[in-house]
């Protein structure tokens, strides 16, 4: 029996995890968990509503107030983070295979890029939770000022379902290392991985109730997370519209505190004196890494008009080698959209880049061969002779369609570079230190990566400009996200 057989086989129905017990959704409705690739039912999971989040916000809110986490001593916090990163360790190879049948990356991603990052997220903010402190600070007058970092309370964290684990880690491992409680709602179509989790994090030591999980629909569970009076800060990975929601719901709640991290349409600017071979091989796996489904994909090419048609047809030579299939099989370098829905939205921005004129070079439709029939595969696309407003250069498309963008000179490749709504990152490719600082400067992102794409450390901050969102993830800067700052004044 395969490793995903014989996973698949033990799958139990999911449960809500809330107070450290599973349970069922009150109203006892489910949502099928489907494998993409193969259009098979997984397993079902809970159809959480508002009184399933009303229990586990309780449950934080309870877990918080009798301080079982945020009281701990800290070097006992400390090692429950670090347990919670040996388990996941053990269990990498089933998280793994549980990601990539839930969302259609392979199974090699899988381990690489979510669950190792998951693991690395949860090893460091362990190393935070005894460097988190306030100041003394010098005041005028008989008084001794000083501040204290305290908790923010209780954090909502909404997740989509491109990295599922890994971006909840993010979310989770740094709110538990401030002694928050956290209620996690995962995507409805990726929501295993993060009931492992709440189950390591209970086998690690965590008390109950300080994670709790809520399976749900976006429009039910996740509005009532972001509605909820009891709710301090909602912590966010996902789409613009629901950004915009999350938004108005803290407003018309208790103005909850917010960060967003809300996709982008990156560019990386290719200039004729870089080192060609690795900036080939990077923007072909900035795009097609993942199937696409990344929020900081190279999906915009630039690339300067002397090298732009050597530089396209050897990516379009490449794309049409890819190994696109079955996400288990480990020489696999391409698996299914995560969804019907989310290929079809993929397919539609294909048609849109033909009708407004740009050239596609290859792929461009869905891949049903052979085995793939059922699943939800897109052939590696890549459109040249792209114009700065089209749709497909303007809009995040998430999934594996490059656009190629020709530019003259730093001048105009910066002005490409600025001209969308999004800003979360960016890459410039060139030998010219001068130039590739001053790029550095010019561009409204996020993140510029210099010689290099997709950069990514759990120390380095990670979070976007403009409608990319604000606030940050990973490092000392997500620290800030999850506590509040209070000054307390001694009368000598
Ligand atoms: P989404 O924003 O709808 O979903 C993300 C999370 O938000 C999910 O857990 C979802 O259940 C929840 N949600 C949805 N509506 C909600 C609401 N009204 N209130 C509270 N929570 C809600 O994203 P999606 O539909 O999964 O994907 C749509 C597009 O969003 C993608 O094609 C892509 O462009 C973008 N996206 C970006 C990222 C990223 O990493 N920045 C990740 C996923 C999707």
């Amino acid at each position: 029996m395969t490793a995903s057989e014989d996973i698949k086989q033990h799958l139990h129905p999911g449960k809500l995890f809330i107070d450290g017990r599973r349970e069922d959704a009150e109203r006892g409705g489910v949502i099928d968990v489907v494998n993409p690739a193969t259009g098979d039912l997984l397993t079902t999971v809970p159809d959480g509503a508002a009184c399933d989040v009303d229990r586990a916000v309780a449950a934080a809110r309870a877990s918080f107030e009798r301080k079982t986490w945020r009281g701990m001593d800290p070097s006992r916090k400390e090692k429950t983070l670090w347990d919670i990163s040996e388990i996941l360790l053990k269990h990498r190879e089933e998280l793994a295979v549980l990601e990539s049948m839930e969302n259609g990356k392979t199974v090699r991603e899988a381990g690489g890029a979510d669950v190792d990052p998951a693991i690395d997220a949860f090893r460091y903010y362990a190393g935070w939770v005894r460097k988190i402190y306030g100041e003394t600070i010098p005041v005028d007058g008989p008084f001794l000022n000083y501040t204290l970092r305290e908790p923010v309370g209780v954090v909502g964290g909404i997740v989509p379902w491109n990295y599922p684990l890994q971006i909840a880690a993010w979310k989770v491992a740094p709110a538990l290392a401030c002694g928050c409680s956290v209620v996690l709602k995962p995507s409805e179509w990726t929501p295993l991985t993060a009931l492992k989790l709440a189950e390591y994090c209970q086998e690690a030591g965590l008390p109950d109730g300080v994670l709790n999980v809520v399976t749900g629909y976006g429009q039910t569970a996740g509005e009532a997370l972001a509605l909820h009076m009891d709710v301090d800060k909602i912590s966010f990975t996902g789409s613009i519209r629901t950004a915009r929601r999350l938004l108005q719901a803290s407003g018309e709640s208790n103005l909850k505190r917010l960060s967003l991290e809300l996709g982008g349409k990156s560019p990386n600017i290719i200039f004729p004196d870089c080192d060609i071979d690795a900036a080939l091989k990077s923007a072909f796996w900035g795009i097609f890494a993942n199937k696409g489904e990344i929020c900081s994909a190279a999906s915009r090419l630039l690339v300067h008009e002397d090298i732009h048609d050597r530089f396209v047809g050897e990516l379009v030579a490449r794309a049409q080698k890819l190994k696109v299939g079955d996400p288990l099989d480990k020489s696999t370098q391409m698996g299914s959209q995560v969804s019907g829905r989310q290929m079809e939205r993929i397919l539609d921005y294909i048609k849109s880049g033909k009708e407004e004129g740009a050239k596609l070079e290859c792929g461009g439709e869905r891949d049903i061969e052979g085995a793939k029939a059922k699943g939800f595969f897109v052939k590696p696309t890549i459109f040249s002779e792209v114009k700065p407003d089209m749709k497909i250069a303007q809009e995040e498309i998430f999934g594996p369609v490059l656009c190629a963008l020709k530019f003259r000179d730093a001048e105009e490749a910066v002005e490409i570079a600025n001209c969308t709504i999004y800003g979360l990152v960016s890459a410039v490719w060139t030998r010219d230190i001068k130039l590739a600082h001053r790029m550095a400067a010019d561009i409204k992102a996020g993140s510029v990566w210099i010689n290099t794409y997709n950069g990514f450390d759990t120390a380095s901050p990670f979070g976007g400009y403009k409608q990319s969102g604000f606030g940050r993830d990973l490092g000392s800067y997500a620290l800030e996200q999850y506590t509040n700052i209070k000054s307390v004044w001694v009368a000598l």
